[in-house]
């Protein structure tokens, strides 16, 4: 799959502000903007001792003191807890206890997420005598209250979501999502879902998307306009929704012999420590100098999953390497020459469990949100078609400043020149890409934020992630334009504005 193919669409309903660039506007720092660099940071922090970094656990830990010791190399000031470049929050997972929970099927104990996948985070207890449904569109069965096998419904074309992850995983949660609902819906007390052959082959990728759990983060900026900002409990026994399990083809002939199942499926809460990275390059007018332009990436990645192609390690070298590099050069830059407004490096943590460390730190920010004067967040920018790129936030209802979109455009025509994709940014868009990444949170809080990227492809969220297939010289003209539009920001004699009446749509 490409995606850039039904991309490019030029920015003509924009402000345009390309035309008055001169030269001179491009400081002498611009050159600490390397391309070296950027290669040599990508392989570090996507290399397999990495391990994916995975947000909650040691490898996100490790991947953040590595940043941390380069901010310390290039100059930073730390801003994090008591002089360190860390702030820590813990966040909250809830998963399907492996220790409390079983499950026999016809007489055999199953392995969980490994022959047999809850597929969801549910508590259920169900026994005795299992009704077999031999098509799943069959209605004229009585399940209610019943433990229903039946095999897994191939999905309707159009529910199988296009573009992001591989066919396999959206093919099986079409298939999981689309033949539970109607059980779900006719009051089944728990359906045991027999694997197709296309599941089958992907067991392990399904089971590794579900085995994690779900993740939050306490006293946070809620994930969608007018949610809350606490976590919510977890299900209790009987008032979640319709518990699905998935269990090999194999397990067919087992059902139909001797259909008995014992399901017991209990849930655990902990807490994990997470971690934002925060550096500063402190501004030099002393006016200015208390307000910040924050560049914004994530550290984490997708940790170790089944092999795909012989390799594990989900590195996420564009996803997200790629910005963290670019905040690193722009970081070498800012302190080479400073702006007159001062500039935070934050690397977020836990962005794939869900923006928790962009959540937390847009309600617990380590200088006034009201000093924030704009967001700088970028999300995968090393790939696809060399002259091309999205920036987030430009069109309405994601537009949050006009002053903003204006800053960043100019800096696109002195450096990148890339043909700017509008079709990524719209709020009918399939993707809700704008809804994806950190600068989420600070626009919620009316922080004038954009996202940088150059979009989904078919390597993303797979072990092909990897540092080698990023495009260095792209890569090096998104920093480059990344930088630029923050030294304008820095340097504006008035901060962006925020647009009145702006309000996300979701
Ligand atoms: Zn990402």
């Amino acid at each position: 799959m490409r995606i850039q193919a039904t991309a490019l669409c030029l920015l003509a309903a924009l402000p345009a502000a390309a035309q008055t660039a001169r030269r001179g506007e491009i400081p002498p720092a611009f050159a600490a903007v390397r391309e070296a660099d950027l290669r040599r940071d990508v392989g570090e922090m996507a290399s397999p001792g990495m391990r994916g970094r995975e947000g909650g656990t040691k490898d996100e830990l490790r991947a953040s003191m590595w940043l941390a010791e380069r901010y310390r190399r290039i100059g930073l000031v730390p801003m994090g807890e008591d002089g360190s470049w860390f702030q820590w929050f813990d966040m909250t997972r809830t998963r399907v206890s492996t220790t409390a929970s079983h499950a026999r099927i016809g007489g055999q104990t199953l392995t969980l997420f490994g022959d047999f996948i809850p597929t969801g985070v549910v508590p259920a207890e169900a026994s005795g005598a299992v009704l077999w449904v031999q098509d799943a569109r069959d209605t004229t069965a009585d399940v209610r209250g019943r433990i229903v096998a039946t095999p897994l419904l191939a999905p309707a074309p159009a529910t199988i979501r296009a573009n992001s992850y591989t066919y396999a995983t959206r093919y099986a949660d079409a298939a999981i999502g689309g033949t539970l609902a109607r059980f779900a819906r006719r009051g089944a007390a728990a359906v045991i879902l027999v694997a197709d052959a296309p599941v089958d082959s992907a067991f392990a990728v399904v089971s590794d998307a579900r085995v994690r759990g779900a993740y939050d983060v306490d006293r946070a900026i809620p994930r969608a306009a007018n949610g809350s900002d606490r976590v919510a409990p977890p299900p209790a026994l009987g008032t979640g929704p319709t518990p699905g399990f998935l269990v090999h083809a194999s397990m067919r002939e087992v059902l139909a012999q001797q259909p008995q199942a014992e399901l017991s499926i209990r849930l655990e809460r902990f807490t994990a420590p997470s971690v934002n990275v925060i550096g500063m390059v402190r501004g030099t007018d002393p006016k200015l100098r208390d307000e910040y332009v924050i560049y914004s990436s994530h550290q984490d990645a997708n940790g170790v999953r089944a092999t795909m192609e012989g390799d594990s390690v989900h590195a996420g070298a564009d996803d997200n390497a790629s910005v963290s590099a670019a905040g690193l050069a722009a970081a070498r830059a800012f302190v080479r020459q400073p702006g007159k407004r001062s500039v935070l490096f934050i690397n977020h943590g836990s962005e794939e469990r869900g923006l928790l460390g962009s959540r937390y730190h847009a309600a617990h920010p380590v200088v006034p949100l009201a000093k924030v004067v704009a967001v700088l967040n970028g999300d995968m920018i090393g790939r696809n078609n060399p002259d091309s790129a999205a920036l987030l936030g430009t069109q309405p209802p994601h537009r949050n400043s006009t002053d903003l979109v204006t800053m960043a455009l100019r800096a696109n025509a002195l450096t990148g020149k890339f043909i700017l994709d509008t079709l990524w940014d719209r709020p009918t868009h399939p993707e809700g890409w704008y809804f994806r990444s950190d600068h989420v949170p600070y626009a919620r809080q009316n922080v004038p934020a954009l996202m940088y990227t150059t979009n989904l492809h078919e390597d993303y969220h797979t072990p092909r992630d990897n540092p080698e297939s990023i495009d260095y010289p792209k890569l090096t003209r998104m920093a480059q334009w990344m930088y630029l539009t923050g030294w304008f920001v820095a340097n504006a004699a008035e901060r962006p504005r925020v647009d009145p009446g702006f309000k996300l749509e979701r």
